[in-house]
């Protein structure tokens, strides 16, 4: 008889668990910086080289382990932070599965060093690939050194998935910033290739923002303190004054602990809402506690996730307390008319959980993708960036809708040779400071000036970054600004494709970059704002994507931000220079995110209007 099944020797199981919990250099990181925050360290330092590929050493004053422990730790399912079925409801660790250290461990040449303060002597504990290689007695100071090398020696496929040491810093970046906004009571150090990051001593929390999100960030910031139903919402969050382009300098915890979670997202979405405009997101480090029982942390190994007993009131508890701080703040009082009550009202009871439902169905549907929910009411996640790629898909010179001059238009035979359709218009004037209002024989066109403006400065950046690059603008004074770790690293990364669409951007040490040039169409509007929006542009690319392929987006982000929104009189010079630009340009009847720039009423349908016919 054969024997089909087998038991796996610890070292495999050890190795799947590992591909779990350990994606990234970050990700251990992130696995051994809770274990030093749960053994009460109070100073932590991180080293790192080649983005954590060859080295990632963490070094903690906390309690250490004694060697029995310190041999046992490596052990699976080995934890000193539950010992009983009923301790997984209630959780007050930020650990407590056992498997980081056996998972690290079995993926790398790994080394422990620890000591109890009340011994003389630490442990040192030597493993490769899983299997331990030496155990004797070290000297050291009080606490726990750990030391990853060569992560991934072993498993061949992992090594292919990490991206370059720039990348793999960045995210490192932004897991050492993590950690060091949810707990300003701790020192923390990151140096990378001997660089150092970041450093902050023990502080409050507003210097801790301060430090990861930027002082002109952290500057505009408003304190929190909320509780509803026996759960506290404490931090500190932005007005409309502070936005960002992406969600990744909002710093969300729950009892501690970082979360994504899409609950919490839309709950401060919510409260946005008429506050900052679609597509922006606030800076925010907010703290959600609540009792241990009523939230489960044990729904994905990397506890990035977790799930509420009662999911509509931690929403309305995040959204109330954010709206009373909202409400109260001056630029409210130009808040728009507010909406009818039955959607302005937070979605509760059934029709929420059925929501939440679906949003988790969404979610499943796109394994590791940022959630892309559908939520009925006023607010979705994703942005206009879909609007924007589909629109950069279309081969720019395709006439999507192209104004057809075929039935309904009657080119002015005299004019029509000499000039362009959008020239030989006659021009009625403007309407309400946003519309062109034009006469083609028998019909009325109606021009949307901004969507127009854009199409057009859209096409010119397209010639000039054919032609060799487009043309740049030196700032008179260099801009700063802060981005997220892994932000910056992008910048570095593109540094030089960055160049060619007429950024000049430098790094400059931690998360900080510096602006000295921007594309000339854009340099006299919010330049700043753009270099963020093309940031998150890129990010949003993921980490394979090839900077040539996103050209369109990027390009229509920058022609974006040259024009004028909203109001904008215009003299007839004016009207007639941007009609006539129009006809130089390969013009496709839609601006690049895809809106309608002109719209013709024909007489026939004004006559039907005015029920003439
Ligand atoms: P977990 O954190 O889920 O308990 P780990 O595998 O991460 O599992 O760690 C196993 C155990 O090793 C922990 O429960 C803790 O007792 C001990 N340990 C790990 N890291 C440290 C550290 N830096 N200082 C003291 N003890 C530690
Ligand atoms: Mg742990």
């Amino acid at each position: 008889m054969s024997q089909r099944i087998a038991i796996l020797p610890e070292t495999i199981t050890n190795k799947i668990a590992a591909g779990e919990v350990v994606e990234r250099p970050a990700s251990v990181i992130k696995e051994l910086l809770e274990n030093s925050l749960d053994a009460g360290a109070t100073d932590i330092s991180v080293e790192i080289a080649a983005g954590g590929r060859r080295l990632i050493r963490i070094t903690d004053n906390g309690h250490g382990m004694s060697r029995e422990d310190a041999l046992l730790s490596l052990e699976r399912h080995a934890t000193s932070k539950i010992r009983t079925d009923s301790d997984l409801d209630g959780i007050l660790t930020l650990g407590f599965r056992g498997e980081a250290l056996p998972s690290i461990a079995s993926v790398s040449r790994f080394r422990l060093a620890t000591r109890e303060a009340g011994n003389l002597e630490g442990t040192e504990i030597v493993v490769e690939g899983g299997r331990v290689r030496d155990v004797k007695a070290c000297g050291m100071a009080p606490g726990t050194v750990i030391t990853v090398e060569q992560l991934f020696f072993n498993t061949p496929a992992r090594l292919k998935f990490l991206r370059s040491a720039e990348t793999e810093t960045g995210h490192v970046g932004d897991t050492v910033a993590r950690v060091a906004v949810s707990r300003p009571d701790v020192a923390l150090s990151l140096v990378s290739d001997g660089r150092e990051l970041l450093r902050v001593q023990r502080s409050e929390l507003r210097r801790r923002m301060a430090q990861a999100v930027g002082r002109e960030a952290a500057g505009g910031l408003h304190e929190v303190a909320g509780s509803e139903g026996g759960i506290t919402v404490n931090g500190f969050i932005s007005g409309p004054s502070v936005v960002r382009s992406a969600t990744s300098a909002m710093f969300t915890y729950i009892n501690g602990r970082f979360v994504r979670d899409k609950v919490v997202q839309h709950a401060i979405m919510q409260a946005y809402r008429g506050v900052i405009d679609r597509g922006r997101y606030p800076v925010l480090a907010l703290f959600i506690e609540l009792p241990p029982g009523e939230v489960d942390v044990n729904v994905h190994p990397t506890k990035h996730e977790v799930r509420f007993r009662r999911q509509a009131t931690v929403h309305d508890a995040i959204q109330t307390a954010l709206e009373e701080v909202l409400r109260r703040s001056p630029w409210l009082t130009h808040r728009p008319e507010p909406e009818p009550a039955a959607t302005a009202m937070p979605p509760t009871g059934q029709a929420y959980r059925e929501r939440i439902a679906a949003a988790a169905q969404a979610s499943l549907a796109l394994p590791g993708r940022p959630a892309r929910t559908s939520y009925p009411t006023s607010y979705a996640f994703a942005d206009n960036k879909g609007a924007v790629q589909a629109a950069a898909a279309l081969p720019p010179a395709a006439s999507v809708s192209v104004r057809e001059p075929a039935e309904p238009f009657q080119p002015d035979p005299v004019t029509a040779e000499s000039m362009g359709y959008f020239s030989s218009l006659a021009i009625i004037g403007q309407f309400h400071g946003e519309y062109i209002l034009c006469q083609s024989g028998a019909e009325l066109v109606i021009i949307d000036q901004h969507a127009a403006s854009e199409r057009v400065a859209y096409q010119r950046l397209r010639r000039q970054f054919l032609a060799g690059g487009v043309e740049s603008q030196r700032l008179l004074f260099p801009e700063t600004l802060e981005f997220t770790f892994s932000e910056a690293a992008l910048v570095v990364r593109f540094r030089d494709d960055l160049a060619r669409i007429g950024f000049e951007l430098e790094p400059f040490g931690g998360a900080t970059v510096i602006a000295s040039a921007l594309p000339r169409v854009a340099a006299g509007n919010d330049g700043i704002r753009l270099v963020r929006d093309i940031v998150a542009e890129l990010a949003a690319l993921g980490t394979s994507a090839a900077f040539n392929d996103s050209i369109d987006g990027l390009l229509s982000r920058i022609a974006c931000h040259s024009v004028v929104r909203g109001f904008h009189p215009l003299d007839s010079r004016q009207i007639n220079e941007l009609l006539q630009a129009m006809d130089e340009t390969d013009f496709a009847a839609s601006c690049p995110h895809g809106r309608p720039v002109s719209h013709t009423i024909t007489l026939g349908e004004l006559e039907k209007i005015f029920k003439r016919t």
